[in-house]
């Protein structure tokens, strides 16, 4: 690692607004440091032999594989592909890696992004507002704050904010860190979903996704989970935006749906819960329920921000990784989780293209809480108790998994503050 310091320049124009900051502001107890982001590709990215002083980071170029370490976290590059591996996850970036002048150049969005979500509250990202610098501020270690307000057991209010960087296990959850959750409630606006045979005639799928949306919201937040909506009220999100709202901050994304089976003789036997992670729809069953749920494309404007099919784009380049693995394990936790309290069974984990799950880059499931053409599934999701207990169901899953995420996380980095 040299400290000497290298300038890079910011030549081409960047062809995708908003441009990246051209300089990354490098916040650490030890002092600030400017590091300047290169455009030439389009993306920003930053040369790491600018970030080891700033950062202690240290790196190894091994053919195509760039491996960094930071702060005990070991990211995983491979040249020209726009993902990271660290602790067992993927993580999608915008931008590859790349070497020109004998020089390993990141992705600016593994800076701003990845690092603050691997080294769980290390870092904190502070986006470019105003002037033309972004901030990545390190935060002290074992800060004394963590232990003065630790999130309250079940008196916490449903309001209370997120816990900053936790290095006690939380009281109800055991979680050590800080996660997001962003909750979307399928359908909405002129998009009603379906219609819901054994609903209440005002009722349709769009008003349960939103019910069951805020209780999930509720619980995650009285188990010091971050969370917020796609949506809160009764609008439509285009679907290819909904994935988009899983950012820097968003651990999962979790999409909320009610089935239905079409008019037939079947159409009132079937019933259950079941979870859905995306992949290549794989029978006939899993391909109606992706076409349906796909149909509110036909509501939408078409002005949306991926148009040109997000599925080929992140099967292409993510392929079955991981990332993939990831999604389907949390799949299965909220899955095993939900079936123990549903009425209708257990319809088990399924793989579907679901086009609102492509474009989250974290590991992504949707949930078919029932069916609506089912008469017990439908009384199930129309009531107050019903609804709770799904709620309650999909967060248990949701810490579930996030738990077995920070296991692996301490397993890849065991140097990391316990
Ligand atoms: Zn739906």
């Amino acid at each position: 690692m040299s400290a000497l310091v290298w300038l890079v320049l910011a030549t081409a124009p960047a062809p995708l607004p908003p441009p990246p900051p051209q300089i990354v502001v490098i916040a650490t107890p030890r002092g600030e440091t400017s590091v300047p982001v290169s455009t030439e590709r389009g993306t920003g990215a930053v040369a790491v032999p600018r970030l080891g002083p700033a950062l202690g980071l240290t790196v190894a170029l091994d053919g195509s594989r760039v491996t960094v370490g930071l702060s005990g976290v070991v990211f995983v590059f491979q040249l020209g592909a726009p993902f990271v591996r660290a602790g067992g996850v993927v993580y999608g970036l915008v931008g590859e890696p790349y070497v020109a002048r004998d020089t390993v150049f990141l992705p600016l969005h593994w800076l701003a992004d990845c690092v603050p979500r691997a080294l769980g509250g290390r870092y904190r990202w502070d986006p470019a507002s105003g002037g033309d610098a972004g901030r990545l501020v390190e935060l002290p270690v074992a800060s004394p704050v963590a232990a003065v307000a630790p999130p309250g057991v079940a008196s916490a209010p449903p309001s209370a904010s997120t816990p900053g960087p936790a290095f006690a296990p939380n009281p109800i959850t055991g979680l050590r860190l800080r996660h997001t959750v962003v909750i979307d409630p399928g359908h909405g606006g002129i998009d009603p979903g379906n219609p819901g045979r054994y609903f209440p005639s005002h009722l349709a799928e769009k008003d349960i996704t939103l019910a069951i949306g805020r209780l999930l919201r509720a619980e995650l937040v009285r188990r010091a989970i971050g969370a917020s909506l796609t949506r809160s009220a009764d609008t439509l999100i285009d679907l290819t935006d909904r994935g988009a709202v899983c950012k820097a901050d968003c651990d999962l994304f979790v999409s909320i749906h009610v089935n239905a089976m079409p008019e037939g003789r079947r159409a009132d036997r079937v019933s259950g819960v079941e979870t859905y992670f995306l992949s290549d729809a794989k029978t006939e069953d899993q391909q109606r329920v992706a076409q349906m749920e796909n149909e509110a494309i036909r509501f939408e404007t078409g002005t949306s921000s991926a148009a040109t099919g997000p599925l080929g784009f992140i099967l292409r380049d993510l392929q079955l990784n991981e990332y993939l693995r990831e999604s389907a394990q949390l799949a299965q936790l909220v899955q095993d989780s939900a079936a123990r309290i549903h009425p209708g069974g257990d319809r088990g984990v399924q793989q579907a293209g679901f086009m609102v799950l492509t474009t989250a880059r974290r590991p992504a499931i949707l949930v078919e809480t029932g069916f609506a053409t089912n008469r017990t599934d439908g009384a199930f999701l129309v009531s107050s108790l019903g609804q709770h207990k799904i709620a309650s169901a999909i967060a248990a899953g949701i810490v579930a998994y996030l738990l077995e995420f920070e296991r692996k996380l301490a397993i890849a980095a065991p140097a990391r503050g316990r």
